[in-house]
């Protein structure tokens, strides 16, 4: 019912999250990177292309064609592939 309230106590729980990856990429010698979210769902990770204006994905698109290479995208799938290339190109 608290909205700002409901708000802090997610943003710990976030922090909470991201603090037991740490720990557990440590615990067995794996890298624990965070990467910025911006596109990762609106790029396709087979030509770069970046769905905007009236194209872009909004939460319904669980499944779509890139207009520019016309790959066939699985939403998350294709998010999972974009962040890990983002991750793996801080290293
Ligand atoms: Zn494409």
């Amino acid at each position: 019912r608290n909205h700002a309230l409901a708000m802090s106590i997610s943003d710990v729980g976030w922090r909470t999250l991201l603090g037991m990856l740490s720990y557990k990429a440590d615990l067995y010698g794996r890298k624990f990177l965070t990467v910025n979210p911006q596109n990762t769902t609106q790029t396709c990770s087979h030509c770069g292309h970046i769905m905007t204006g009236k194209n872009k994905l909004t939460l319904a698109d669980r499944k779509w064609m890139c207009p520019n290479c016309g790959i066939f995208h699985v939403r998350d799938h294709n998010a999972a592939k974009n962040i890990l290339a983002k991750g793996l190109a801080l290293l």
